[in-house]
């Protein structure tokens, strides 16, 4: 069963900056002690490091208290391969860095940047065949367009998806997953809501160097924070209680790299703001409601057209 808050490890990849292995695997175990039980990984994750980690953190735990997802498909900012070959490696090399002999939950990732034939006619059926062969339990797609994610549960007819991933979607800044989320769940796949924090634009500390939100985004974020700050509150308490009160999700999965990020967003989603200050924080993000940014394949030019 997953917990409706879960671990997402990229932090432990580096993801966000340099982080303290010791504190990383603190963080695991301070949110298995709490009652985490979901943990969200993938070998993308700092170039790998984020598995090893986790890895480490998971050793001696029993298998049968937490759930695990990895991902296969994405190997590098810029490095795709969706190949079934690719595929079943990936896995065998994601098992022997996690220390397990199965995951939970495997997911192709970012399904954005491959073509839709080729999850659907190669990546899928080579997840298909893992999960028959017990290496996984379900399988899944991630990415960021709700429109991809959504054409790839309608048009998976062979091979039976059981959860979808979306990120940056959940949260005070974007909650587009609302619109969605029936169409997935009413077939009985789950619904996973990661970057409750929108990978930490709405935080004090603001977002890392590489995130793409444009500039716009960013500024608003910025105040909104600013606003709970003088009113005494933490912009990442409220984003936090607002992405996991979204309804019709399994898990919200936010990214923590210490023990006291476990503690306060365990605390952030059984703590309702008080509304006054929702609603400002809300008054200062409407003019930016729903603004993103491209992700996955850019579109081919279309073709010049040929004179009569
Ligand atoms: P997030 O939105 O929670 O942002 C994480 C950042 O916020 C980190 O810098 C973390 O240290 C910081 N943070 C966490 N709790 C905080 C708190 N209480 N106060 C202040 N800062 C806090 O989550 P995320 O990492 O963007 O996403 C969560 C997980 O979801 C990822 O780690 C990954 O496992 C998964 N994910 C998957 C995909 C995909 O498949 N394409 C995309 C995004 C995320």
């Amino acid at each position: 069963m997953v917990s409706s808050l879960g671990f997402g490890c990229s932090p432990l990849g580096g993801v966000f900056g340099r982080i303290d292995e010791k504190e990383g695997i603190r963080a695991v175990r301070t949110a298995l002690d709490l009652g985490i039980t979901f943990f969200d990984v993938a070998p993308f994750y700092g170039d790998t490091r984020a598995e090893t980690v986790l890895g480490r953190a998971l050793a001696g735990v029993p298998r049968e208290s937490y759930v695990l997802a990895t991902k296969v498909g994405r190997y590098g900012e810029h490095a795709f391969d969706f190949s079934a070959a690719r595929t079943r490696r990936s896995v065998e090399e994601s098992l022997g860095r996690l220390g397990v002999d199965h995951v939970d939950l495997l997911y192709c990732h970012d399904i954005e940047f491959a073509s839709m034939s080729e999850v659907l006619d190669e990546t899928l059926p080579a997840l298909d065949a893992l999960r028959r062969a017990g290496a996984c339990r379900a399988i899944g797609v991630t990415g960021l367009p709700l429109a991809t994610l959504s054409a790839a549960v309608e048009r998976s007819v062979r091979v039976r998806i059981d959860a979808v991933l979306t990120y940056c979607h959940g949260c005070l800044s974007d909650s587009t997953i609302d619109g969605m989320a029936s169409s997935i769940t009413d077939r009985g796949i789950g619904l996973i809501n990661a970057s409750p924090l929108a990978m930490g634009l709405l935080t004090h500390a603001g977002p890392p160097p590489w995130h793409p939100a444009p500039e716009a985004l960013r500024e608003t974020c910025a105040r909104a924070a600013d606003h709970c700050l003088m009113g005494g509150a933490d912009l990442a308490a409220i984003a936090m209680w607002f992405a996991h009160a979204r309804p019709g999700v399994s898990s919200t999965i936010s990214g923590m790299a210490t023990a006291a990020d476990v503690r306060r967003n365990i605390a952030a989603i059984s703590t309702a703001p008080r509304s006054e200050l929702l609603h400002g924080v809300m008054e200062i993000l409407a003019p930016v409601l729903g603004l993103g940014w491209q992700s996955g394949r850019v579109a081919e030019a279309p073709q010049p057209m040929i004179a009569p």
